[in-house]
């Protein structure tokens, strides 16, 4: 190849390369749960309420990851708001076992040195994610649950509840409902990229409706309902938890990511959509790869959910929310 062609060659490149190489400046999705939606998304009243709700996320979490603030901050503010959000099966307004009692799961992942934390089975801390953070920053351990995570909870001076705390007259009608219309779930998740490019994800959730005593879901469990690697991505599952811990989804999508080079779209709907699928392993999950590349699949009719990322060139953040197929 002569010089000038050599030359000639890199220019016309020049494009595809910078546009390959521009890392986004920051990004998140958020998730409200998975399930048969339908009803909801035509819902006059309640389909607005979700919508503000995600909206109010996106805008928790744009102010901290716009200030520089990290990614976990992010995902830890936008998740403690929707657990104080009764419209959401996590903190106030979680599902309740066959026994009638509030059992909540809740996992914390750093993606910059692998840190993480969680909590299974509390009953008394208000808000479980900040119970995550503090198993993942106070103690030696990655996960604790029950009476014992409580304990570690109250000892760090988190905000106790009694646990008739997570109940609303609202959930324990939308409960009544939820018993007729099989499906529904709402825990809430969120992933997050930073200014500095760390990954963080993390999920909040009352579990399944009817659940026995003691259960745990997929949601505190790293690698299957939560997962998140600087080397690859951040996920966070919501849906039919036995289903996302037996196909460790959110590692599987990682390391789809990492081993087979599939980007995080294609890694998150072979999961979604080969692995699981909508008899067996029902939900969905959301993801940001290192890049700030966004994937939110989901195999239920619905998924609520709400995604923002911004590109270092533009003036301004790029939103969508969503509870069926379309995107506003
Ligand atoms: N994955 C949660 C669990 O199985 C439930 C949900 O996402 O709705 O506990």
């Amino acid at each position: 190849m002569t010089k000038n062609l050599f030359i000639a060659v890199c220019l016309l490149l020049l494009p595809a390369i910078s546009a390959n190489a521009q890392k986004r400046e920051y990004a998140m999705v958020v998730h409200g749960g998975a399930g048969n939606l339908s009803a909801t998304e035509n819902d006059p009243v309640r389909a607005p309420l979700l919508y503000a709700a995600m909206d109010s996320a996106l805008l928790i979490g744009e102010n901290i990851l716009a200030g520089g603030g990290e990614a976990e901050k992010a995902v830890m503010a936008v998740i403690c708001y929707l657990e104080n959000n009764p419209l959401f099966n996590a903190g106030k307004g979680a599902t309740v076992t066959a026994e009638g009692a509030f059992e909540l799961d809740a996992a914390l992942m750093l993606g910059k040195d692998l840190s993480a934390g969680a909590v299974a089975g509390v009953k008394s801390v208000k808000n479980p994610i900040l119970a995550a953070y503090a198993v993942m920053t106070q103690s030696p351990h990655v996960m604790l649950s029950g009476t014992g995570a409580d304990h570690f909870a109250a000892e760090q001076g988190l905000e106790t509840v009694d646990n008739a705390y997570f109940a609303t007259p609202r959930t324990l009608e939308w409960i009544e409902q939820l018993k007729r219309e099989s499906g529904k779930n709402g825990t809430v998740g969120c992933v997050a990229l930073d200014k500095h490019g760390d990954l963080a994800a993390g999920t909040s959730t009352g579990g399944m409706l009817r659940k026995r005593w003691g259960r745990i879901g997929d949601a505190p469990v790293i690698g299957a309902g939560t997962y998140a690697d600087n080397q690859s991505c951040a996920v966070s599952c919501t849906g039919h938890g036995e289903y996302f811990i037996r196909h460790a989804v959110a590692f599987n999508l990682c390391a789809r990511y990492k081993y087979l080079h599939e980007s995080v779209a294609q890694a998150a709907e072979h999961i979604i959509h080969h692995e699981l699928n909508a008899d067996e392993g029902n939900g969905g999950l959301i993801a940001l790869d290192k890049d700030g590349n966004i994937a939110m699949p989901f195999n239920s009719v619905g998924m609520i959910r709400a995604s923002l990322y911004k590109e270092k060139t533009a003036p301004a953040s790029v939103r969508q929310v969503g509870i069926g197929k379309a995107l506003k």
